[in-house]
């Protein structure tokens, strides 16, 4: 299918918040008070992979985010820069380490986490002069719920989204929010802040119920509808994905494969629409190109190592169909 508009007659498609490492343990069970083998570090952080997928769409793709001065930093920055992501407003912090994330898999496929995230140079995000240049340009910002870790953070995310919607760019939110977070106050108030503000909201199924007060979906999705959002996409893992507005509910089924790691499945769907629904593709033809993204990142181990071109994705489409 070709593309609909030119790109580069748009402006990028941005998005903000954390950088960090992924290092995974090679075994399964429960977490890490045992010495394990691990594999490691891969490039991550869910902005950060949501902007390669972006970028690898051939679509222009620019991150705000902060590194540290550090292999853990530079790995990152040469992946994005190598996929074709404007790294100009990534600051590489002097005082501050990387970001990272120790993942184990249970047997149950749950995962335990060791987080280095807040005290690193990622809780140093800013909205620079390099931001403010990156968002002077900026068609679509996309925010997500893990990234609204501090205070500062926060008004740093509010200052973006403001610039982006005073020249009538789009924002796009992904709670990737888990229950324990909702314990954080400023947690809670920044995702109601940022249902207020954005256009497209872009949860897994049971956020839903978590951020509303209503008990089924559709009530959920209405509730969020009422207050000024555009429109609704429900991720559903291997079931797929809906998207919902004021006129139409649409639902497209995933695509069947074999599931090697979950990790960044949502953040490439989630760029994949985006992308799609900036070049002006339909709503089920960016779903379509969405759950294909979805599908070939679960099918390869690394959160950032699933990411996809046009290509791959016509390819399984094709495959498919
Ligand atoms: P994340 O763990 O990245 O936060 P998420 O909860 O935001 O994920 P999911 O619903 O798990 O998002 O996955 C996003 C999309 O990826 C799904 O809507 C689907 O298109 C695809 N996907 C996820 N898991 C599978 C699977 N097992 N088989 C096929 N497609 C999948
Ligand atoms: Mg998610």
């Amino acid at each position: 299918m070709p593309a609909q508009a030119d790109p580069s007659t748009r402006g990028p498609i941005v998005a903000l918040g954390e950088i960090v490492v992924e290092i995974m343990a090679e075994e399964r069970g429960d977490g890490f008070r045992e010495p394990l083998t691990l594999r490691g570090p891969f490039p991550s952080g869910a902005p950060a992979i949501f902007i390669d997928q972006v970028a690898k769409l051939g679509h222009p793709a620019g991150l705000i985010a902060s590194v540290g001065d550090d292999d853990f930093g530079w790995l990152n920055l040469e992946r994005l820069r190598r996929d074709g992501v404007d790294t100009s407003a990534v600051r590489v912090h002097p005082d501050h380490v990387t970001g990272s994330a120790f993942v184990r898999y249970r047997a149950d496929g749950e995962r335990d986490f060791v987080f280095n995230i807040k005290n690193s140079a990622a809780g140093q995000t800013r909205i620079t002069a390099e931001a403010q240049r990156l968002l002077s340009g900026c068609a679509h910002l996309h925010v997500m719920g893990s990234s609204l870790f501090s205070f500062r953070l926060i008004d740093e995310a509010k200052r973006a989204i403001e610039q982006v919607k005073a020249q009538n760019g789009t924002v796009s939110f992904d709670p990737n929010v888990r229950k324990e977070m909702l314990n954080i106050p400023e947690m809670r108030a920044a995702l109601e802040m940022m249902l207020q503000y954005c256009d497209l909201f872009m949860p897994s199924g049971p956020e839903l119920l978590l951020l509303t007060e209503a008990t089924t979906e559709d009530a959920a999705v209405a509730e969020i509808l009422s207050l000024g959002v555009s429109a609704v996409v429900v991720k559903r893992g291997s079931e797929g994905a809906s998207f919902h507005d004021r006129t139409q509910t649409l639902h497209a089924p995933a695509f069947a494969v074999a599931e090697v790691d979950p990790t960044g499945a949502g953040d490439c769907f989630g760029a994949t629409f985006v992308t799609c629904r900036q070049q002006n593709r339909s709503v089920a033809d960016s779903l379509r190109y969405a759950n294909a993204s979805g599908a070939l990142a679960v099918g390869r181990r690394g959160p950032m190592e699933g990411t996809s071109t046009f290509a791959e994705l016509d390819a399984l489409i094709t495959a498919r169909s």
